[in-house]
């Protein structure tokens, strides 16, 4: 097992983990998970919650299990944040000025909680962050294609995330009546960049690997379509200890 390069930009053991190449810096390591790469956060360091569809924001001091609740902050080097989706979009925080980091998962519960924009809010609140050195970053999720959800779902969201099927016309063809594409569907990245923004966060400081892990059966595990099958997709973020 080797050691994370100097520069960050690659993680030996995960050749398949996605990166933000705006955050090759030589202080951080950071990435979403594929289906080849679900063990890289198993090293020295892992720091986890057990996750709850909340809004709960915790600080990590050290490394191992934390709370309840779905999203870690930490200033201490040598931790490594973790979250686990299949489904849920999974949200990496940085502070390249503080030097803080932080990791949220962000099902449609959590965002309709702004789990999101609840961490990054506590980071300028609390840890002394700036807005405008905060940057986000989204790793694959369901996306709008996919995530059917029933009434009372979509309505717990802003209606600019919200995909409705099309009304007119459509009804005309028996086939489609029932099918997938009359359903209400929500989009977690609009959702979530619009309360990040709202927030405080500057629209350009947000990337994202914006990819549907239900359409990519290859790449990512889907809860919705692989149900118990399915795996978790790992993601992480945290600050390299200069003395490790
Ligand atoms: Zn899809």
């Amino acid at each position: 097992m080797s050691r994370v390069p100097p520069n960050g930009a690659t993680v030996s053991e995960a050749p398949e983990l996605l990166q933000i190449r705006q955050w090759a810096l030589p202080w951080l390591i950071h990435g979403f998970g594929t289906r080849q790469s679900e063990k890289w956060t198993h090293r020295a360091g892992r720091t986890w919650v057990h996750q709850i569809h909340s809004g709960t924001v915790h600080r990590a001091t050290e490394a191992g299990y934390v709370a309840d609740g779905d999203a870690l902050i930490s200033d201490v080097p040598g931790l490594l944040l973790e979250i686990r989706t299949a489904d849920c979009l999974p949200v990496l925080l940085v502070d390249p000025v503080r030097r803080m980091v932080a990791a949220a998962h962000a099902g449609w519960r959590g965002t309709v909680a702004g789990i999101a924009a609840r961490t990054a809010t506590q980071m300028v609140t609390e840890f002394g962050c700036r807005w405008d050195d905060l940057q986000a970053a989204f790793g694959p999720s369901i996306g709008p294609c996919c995530f059917e959800v029933g009434p009372e779902v979509a309505a717990q969201f802003d209606e600019s995330c919200v995909v409705r099927p099309v009304e007119a016309g459509e009804a005309s063809s028996p086939e489609s009546t029932n099918s997938t594409h009359r359903r209400v569907k929500v989009d977690l990245h609009r959702a979530n960049l619009t309360q990040l923004v709202d927030a405080g966060l500057s629209p350009g400081a947000i990337f994202q690997v914006a990819s549907c892990t239900m359409c990519h059966p290859g790449q990512f595990h889907s809860f919705r379509r692989d149900r118990e099958q399915s795996g978790r997709l790992v993601s992480g973020i945290g600050i390299l200890d200069p003395a490790a």
